[in-house]
């Protein structure tokens, strides 16, 4: 699906623009603009938008979108800009429409099991508020700290409790929606039950914002289990871990949580968190939880599922007797990143879905990709949610030619060669983004393709939602601003490990200026654009550099280690030199 010719944006609809968001949320200053050319995919080609603005209501959003469907403007929209898929970078420029400040909880209606939200709320923090009244609002994706509402239901995100509380479609009971053109749509409604219509409103859910822009959210909520319990089992071979699985749920227990790791994580993990606690022997790793209301009722699942798990020959187990060994032995699932992250300077968290049938078979197949390929340097860590969604993460340099290479084969290779070939989907949660569309073909058969050019057509006729999500040629990272960070430089400043995953964005001075660019994500973007000559000192950089009060929250969110207060206070001192 080739979008259409997009048009720039003339002086005269930048003053537009400008009157309908006011001074304080309309920025067209370049260095603002190349802060929201990154976000938390590896696959950043540099593509910088035209325009950054910020509404503050569904109002301003159909305002913007009437003018820019007019006009012929792309317009991409934002929630923390954590997408793994690129979703919400804008290859074609034009607008980018962040959503972060439309962050209201408009209302929590326990009577009714029901939350109203605007899309820039952050999951956890709406977990924070349900949490005194004993309710919360079971996705989970591991970036929860950050992840706005509005990206979670156009992504339809998952999380590591999906096994049992499913995916954020299940708890969307309404929306509103703006469309291209301007009209607001309410989809959905507020009974639990109605067939009074076609259900349109979960078209719009996982659209990645290529139908409409989400402002506002009708959100079921559950009450909070109040007891639960955690093994962590280790198998020396990955069919008898399957056979535990198959097992637990033919005999219909439903753990919240059932996690696989693989013996890379497992040695990464072990390594990096280090101590008596984590030495475990290496194997394939499930983690395996229980929750409900009882004691009883949880010891008692937990005893049978514990039983069907021995009976399959691990090498290891260990239970979690108190609530902070539980914290420790997921600190072993949720540390897969950073740990990773410290074997390769390259960590790309790839995301597909299977039956879960076919687990061990396709577990296999993945391990041998190195060797299939003849790459020598590649690795391939796997981490599964056990309703079947993989995510095969590959280790890699990018700065290194044949590494790149051998990555870009290798991704090929998982979609066209096993997960296709096994009956899988491309995405189970991080969505078709700007990057996996070549491989749609695969999935889905020309008639699908064509009804779904067809709704897209439906609903933006000009094209100008999220365009790129739909064409094929955006996926090879061997571009040279793919290729870069500091670390690599000559001359480096300090070490950058930088993720860009965003779980820094919620500092103050982000918060306070209500801009990506004063996140310490936002500054070493800045940084990293002066270094390699994208960028020019000036009195903005300056500023935004020194509105960082240095008090490294950022440093104690960062899950790659990245030292940000010296970077930072380093980086002051290369601008006062100048
Ligand atoms: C470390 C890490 C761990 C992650 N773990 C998980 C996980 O466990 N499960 C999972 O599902 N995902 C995971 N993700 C991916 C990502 O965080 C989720 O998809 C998340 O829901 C995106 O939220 P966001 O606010 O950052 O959205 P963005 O990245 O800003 O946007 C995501 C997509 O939604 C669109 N969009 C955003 N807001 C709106 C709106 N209001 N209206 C219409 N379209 C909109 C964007 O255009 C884009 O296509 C992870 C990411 C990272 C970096």
């Amino acid at each position: 699906m080739e979008p259409p010719h997009y048009n720039k944006i003339s002086q005269l609809l930048l003053d537009k623009f400008k009157e309908v968001v006011g001074e304080s949320f309309f920025f067209d200053e370049y260095e603002v603009r190349f802060t929201y050319a990154f976000g938390g995919s590896i696959f950043n080609k540099g593509w910088v938008p035209d325009l950054i603005l910020i509404p503050q209501n569904t109002k301003q959003v159909s305002e913007i979108l009437n003018l820019a469907n007019k006009n012929r403007i792309p317009v991409t929209p934002r929630g923390s800009g954590t997408s793994l898929s690129s979703g919400s970078l804008s290859p074609y420029g034009g607008i980018i429409l962040d959503l972060s400040q439309m962050n209201e909880i408009l209302k929590v209606d326990i009577e009714n099991n029901l939350v109203e939200v605007e899309p820039g709320v952050i999951c956890d923090e709406l977990n924070e508020t349900l949490k005194p009244y004993g309710y919360f609002f079971p996705p989970d994706p591991g970036s929860s700290c950050v992840a706005t509402i509005g990206g979670m239901v156009a992504n339809n995100a998952g999380g590591i409790q999906a096994f049992k509380y499913g995916v954020t479609k299940i708890y969307v009971i309404y929306l509103e929606v703006v469309l291209s053109d301007g009209r607001i749509l309410n989809l959905g409604s507020k009974v639990l039950k109605s067939v009074s219509s076609y259900n349109i409103k979960d078209l719009f859910i996982g659209s990645e914002g290529t139908l409409g822009v989400i402002t506002k959210i009708g959100l079921r909520i559950r009450p909070l289990p109040k007891t639960r319990k955690l093994g962590l089992f280790i198998f020396e071979n990955v069919d008898d871990l399957k056979d535990a699985v198959l097992e637990i749920r033919r005999r219909g227990i439903v753990p919240n949580l059932l996690e696989f790791m693989d013996k890379i994580i497992l040695k990464a993990v072990t390594e990096y968190l280090g101590g008596e606690f984590f030495d475990f022997p290496n194997g394939y790793v499930l983690l395996a939880e229980v929750d409900g209301n009882s004691t009883i009722e949880v010891d008692e699942s937990f005893a049978v599922m514990f039983d069907i798990i021995i009976q399959k020959n691990p090498i290891y187990n260990k239970i979690a007797m108190t609530e902070e060994e539980r914290e420790r032995l997921i600190l072993a699932r949720k540390a897969n990143l950073p740990a990773l992250s410290r074997i390769r300077p390259n960590t790309c968290v790839e995301d597909c879905t299977i039956q879960i049938s076919e687990f061990s078979e396709v577990i296999k197949k993945i391990e041998e990709i190195p060797k299939r390929i003849n790459a020598k340097n590649l690795l391939v860590a796997i981490i599964c949610h056990m309703e079947g969604n993989l995510h095969p993460t590959f280790l890699f340099n990018e700065n290194d030619e044949q590494d790149v290479k051998d990555f870009e084969k290798a991704i090929d290779y998982l979609y066209r060669e096993i997960i296709i070939p096994a009956g899988g989907s491309i995405t189970g949660e991080h969505g078709i983004g700007k990057i996996k569309t070549p491989y749609l073909e695969l999935e889905h058969d020309s008639n699908i393709i064509e009804l779904m050019t067809q709704i897209k057509k439906f609903y933006d006729p000009n094209m100008i939602l999220n365009p790129g999500i739909g064409k094929g040629d955006l996926r090879a990272i061997n571009t040279p601003s793919i290729k870069r960070s500091l670390k690599n430089q000559s001359d480096s400043i300090l070490e950058l490990k930088c993720m860009r995953c965003g779980f820094c964005i919620t500092c103050p001075s982000r918060i306070n200026y209500a801009l990506e660019t004063y996140s310490p994500r936002g500054r070493l973007c800045l940084l990293n654009g002066l270094v390699h000559g994208d960028l020019e000192l000036n009195d903005l950089i300056t500023e935004v550099f020194h509105t960082c009060t240095l008090c490294g929250l950022c440093q104690t969110k960062c899950p790659a280690g990245v030292n940000t207060i010296e970077i930072f206070e380093k980086a002051r001192e290369i601008i006062h030199e100048n």
